[in-house]
């Protein structure tokens, strides 16, 4: 496999282009350090993104670039000639779309644009492509979420995440390869974006400070660790055909805020302080995925539980923690200026 990862120096993309290295593909990221956040602890992760590498094998690059950009996509699509393509370079969070909808419009539709038409470029080499997208398209419809259920976004990022997913649609019956769309369901783990929740709920009960809950403290999620998303990611890649799929990737079973509290509570052995705020704008009261379609066309099986997740991941920060002293800059927690998935 020669796989194309954008996004690739972002939390999923990281541990994917780590994961499919080991499994013997030469991996090429294309990401342009687009988010919001820390850009030191950015750059930590891509450093240690390529020590790894380095170390499982001489078959990574990183290239630094814009999927916009399509003389430097035609470059890399000449040199390298993908067989696969994992798109995951986009603007993440509900909450700061609200904000600005325009970039995440471009970043994440013109992105994904861009990309299908410079594998249009290129025939015959593509084989599939999976392309991120979110659990936040189903909105604030009941669950289970199934697949087949209509789109309902609430903010603009949902909203650019189902457009996406329409775009994938047109050009794998423009180009006939295999496309899946992938609905990821609250990631969690090591190296994760510090504006998510558990990033900033480890962060300060880490710091004896007391969690903000937004909005009711019963609102249910389905968190899903980082391990479990890149296995069915990959699966999801490794699929053979040329038709179009969607699959939702989450656990199967969500967990309210306050049992999230608890069980990080547990993990860090220490009790935790809310402080109460009121909801936030573009949130769904609730996520929960039905896996039956994943599981059964791409043998996805969630194997981390919450609690064993959120020991990896506490683990994680703390050792990130240490690494991070004596590197000016760097930082565990990171500082937030988002939250959503
Ligand atoms: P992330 O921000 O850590 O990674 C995204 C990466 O894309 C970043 O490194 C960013 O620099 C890069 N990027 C953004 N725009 C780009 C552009 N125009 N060109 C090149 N690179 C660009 O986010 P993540 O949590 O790893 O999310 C990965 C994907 O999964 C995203 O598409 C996100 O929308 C989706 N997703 C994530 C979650 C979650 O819980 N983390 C949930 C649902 C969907």
């Amino acid at each position: 496999m020669r796989l194309l990862i954008t996004g690739g120096a972002g939390f999923i993309g990281s541990h994917l282009a780590e994961w499919a290295l080991v499994q013997g593909a030469d991996v090429v990221v294309l990401d342009a350090f687009a988010s919001n956040y820390d850009p030191a602890l950015k750059q930590a992760n891509v450093e240690l993104l390529r020590l790894r590498a380095a170390r499982a094998s001489g078959s990574f690059r990183f290239v630094r670039g814009d999927v916009r950009n399509g003389e430097l996509l035609d470059r890399l699509f000449a040199r390298h000639r993908f067989t696969h393509v994992a798109h995951l370079a986009a603007l993440p969070g509900v909450r700061p779309s609200l904000a600005e909808p325009r970039r995440y419009l471009e970043a994440n539709v013109g992105g994904t644009v861009a990309l299908f038409e410079a594998i249009r470029r290129h025939p015959g080499t593509v084989r599939r492509v999976v392309v991120a997208s979110s659990s936040s398209v189903y909105g604030a419809q009941p669950g289970p979420w199934r697949e087949d259920m209509p789109p309902a976004p609430l903010s603009p990022y949902a909203a650019s995440k189902a457009a996406a997913e329409q775009y994938a649609l047109t050009y794998q019956r423009l180009l006939g390869i295999g496309v899946s769309c992938l609905r990821y369901f609250t990631v969690y783990g090591p190296r994760q974006r510090p504006d998510m929740a558990i990033a900033r709920f480890t962060a300060r009960a880490l710091a004896g400070q007391p969690i903000p809950v937004f909005g009711d403290i019963q609102s249910r999620r389905d968190y899903t660790e980082v391990g479990d998303v890149v296995r069915g990611t990959w699966a999801a890649l490794l699929e053979p055909g040329t038709g179009f799929e969607i699959y939702n990737l989450g656990s199967g079973g969500p967990f309210t805020l306050q049992q999230l509290i608890a069980a990080l509570g547990r993990v860090l052995h220490r009790p935790i302080a809310l402080d109460l705020q009121p909801p936030a704008p573009g949130d769904a009261p609730a996520t929960w995925a039905d896996i039956g379609r994943a599981r059964e066309r791409l043998g996805y099986e969630p194997r981390v539980s919450l609690e064993q997740g959120l020991a990896r991941y506490v683990a994680w920060v703390r050792w990130h923690h240490q690494w991070a002293q004596g590197r000016p800059g760097l930082s565990a927690g990171g500082r937030s200026r988002r939250s959503g998935d």
